[in-house]
């Protein structure tokens, strides 16, 4: 081992690299140092990467969850040098050179924290409770539960207030995410579910997308922002801007002075980084992302890496580097790079710079938007696009050709092919201690 500022002391053994996250950032660090003369271990609470750009098709059942999701052992088991372990860190022992994990410690030689983000609620965190939030196959898997189940609560209603607020789906935040889910739950009432149902009419659902600011989309142009609008508003979607919600209890949320009624709330306002900067006590952003220096170590620890959604590293133009997929596996890559120039004692690679190479987000069936330095495209060619590089980046071929299948089925007949609802909907009798999961059917 060599300058890893004295961190191994003994020349024989071979350094041991931990990584904290398998996913963008993590995995695409771990797959740089596959030639590395060193152990990696890879640890990740969860058993399996996730393709979060199409959790949204998961949340309104487009998609099933193994479609976008991969076992972490299959995606290294080529490997050699690397290692998987399910659990999850706690913190971290700088000066011990250990990771904490439940019930043990990990040593390392290098350590590349990965650990990404989680919802923010402004700091009202009862808000989670009234209106989750898309980030883990768990919450997609809710969401969808819950937007065929207010379907089907609506289908057994009397016409009145219960039926229309089942059928009222506000969805807080008008990102990407929050755009791609009001078009994608407005395209599942209106053409897929309302032909299986009789009482349920195609005009009847009611998808509100709310935004604080003035438009949606504030990472793109103000031309595309107002495509988007205009799509989204004929799709049926009811979109209001500049509407802050002040309160979400119960079903109800209050938005500019308005008090609205929904069985489904969807927040997808605001993330927060993983607490990494906690476990360092390093200086941080107001996302509570860690601060690091030109090569994504941190101060005072150059053998300390944070990367992906839960770093705050300045881009060329001196802005931060956005919460992107390709920015976490840029990073996950250039971290890569830079552990195995020190470990072969040879010259640090430049500072990190990120390549910006476009944005892009769907509204809906044949609607697109992209954006790629001065061009911009909209529309089917936009959408055709679109389709082609979430099937690129997404892992393993089996899911390509599977989600490639489905797209193409769901095009030519409209239907939805996961439209099942798994939580049990009250009809059995209760676990002892289940109550609290299980889904009420009816209109209350
Ligand atoms: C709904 C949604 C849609 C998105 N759409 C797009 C899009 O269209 N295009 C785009 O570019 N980006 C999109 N993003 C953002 C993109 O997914 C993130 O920027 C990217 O995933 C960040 O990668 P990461 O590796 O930093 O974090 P993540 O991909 O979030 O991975 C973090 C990993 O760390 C693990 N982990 C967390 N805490 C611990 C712990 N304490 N111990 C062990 N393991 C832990 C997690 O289980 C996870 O596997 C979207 C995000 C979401 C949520």
């Amino acid at each position: 081992m060599t300058a890893t500022a004295g961190i191994n002391s003994d020349p024989k053994k071979r350094a041991q690299i931990v990584v904290v996250g398998a996913g963008f950032a993590g995995l695409s660090a771990v797959k740089a140092l596959s030639k590395a003369d060193a152990d990696i271990t890879l640890i990740d609470r969860r058993n399996h990467h996730l393709f979060q750009p199409l959790l949204y098709q998961v949340a309104t059942a487009a998609l099933s969850p193994s479609q976008i999701a991969s076992p972490i052992r299959s995606i290294v088991r080529r490997q050699k040098n690397a290692s998987v372990i399910l659990d999850e860190a706690l913190g971290v022992d700088r000066e011990a050179h250990e990771v904490i994990l439940r019930d043990r410690t990990v040593p390392y030689d290098f350590l590349v924290l990965a650990t990404g983000a989680r919802h923010a609620y402004f700091g009202k965190d009862a808000w989670e409770d009234h209106a989750p939030g898309l980030k883990a196959l768990e919450d997609a898997n809710a969401i969808r539960n819950n937007i065929l189940l207010a379907f089907e609560r609506a289908e057994r209603a009397p016409p009145g207030p219960a039926r229309d607020r089942a059928l009222t789906f506000a969805i807080i935040g008008g990102g990407p995410t929050g755009v791609e889910l009001a078009g994608a739950i407005a395209e599942l009432s209106k053409r897929a579910l309302a032909c299986d149902f009789r009482r349920t009419r195609c005009s009847d659902p009611h998808v509100i997308l709310i935004e604080a600011g003035p438009r949606l989309l504030p990472s793109f142009s103000p031309r595309i922002s107002g495509y988007v609008l205009a799509s989204l508003q004929k799709r049926g979607v009811d979109v209001r801007l500049g509407a802050p919600v002040s309160d979400i209890g119960d079903k109800r949320l209050a938005v500019a002075g308005e008090t609205i009624d929904a069985d489904t709330i969807i927040w997808a306002a605001g993330v927060r980084a993983s607490p990494a900067a906690d476990w360092l006590g390093a200086s941080r952003d107001r996302a509570g992302r860690a601060d690091v220096r030109g090569d994504l170590s941190i101060e005072g620890a150059p053998e300390i890496f944070v990367i992906g959604d839960t770093a705050s590293a300045a881009g060329a133009d001196g802005k931060p580097v956005p919460g992107l997929a390709p920015a976490a596996k840029q990073q996950g890559a250039y971290v890569g790079r830079v552990i195995a120039s020190r470990l072969g004692g040879k010259a640090p690679p430049a500072p990190f710079r990120y390549m910006d190479f476009g944005s892009l987000a769907t509204i809906g069936r044949n609607d697109a938007v992209a954006e790629f330095g001065g061009v911009k495209l909209t529309g089917f060619f936009a959408w055709l696009f679109w389709c082609a590089i979430h099937i690129y980046f997404l892992i393993g071929f089996r899911n390509r050709i599977v989600v490639t299948l489905d797209w193409m089925w769901s095009y030519v007949t409209l239907e939805r092919g996961a439209r099942l609802i798994t939580e049990s909907v009250g009809f059995k009798e209760k676990a002892p201690g289940a109550a609290a999961a299980v889904m009420t059917l009816a209109a209350e």
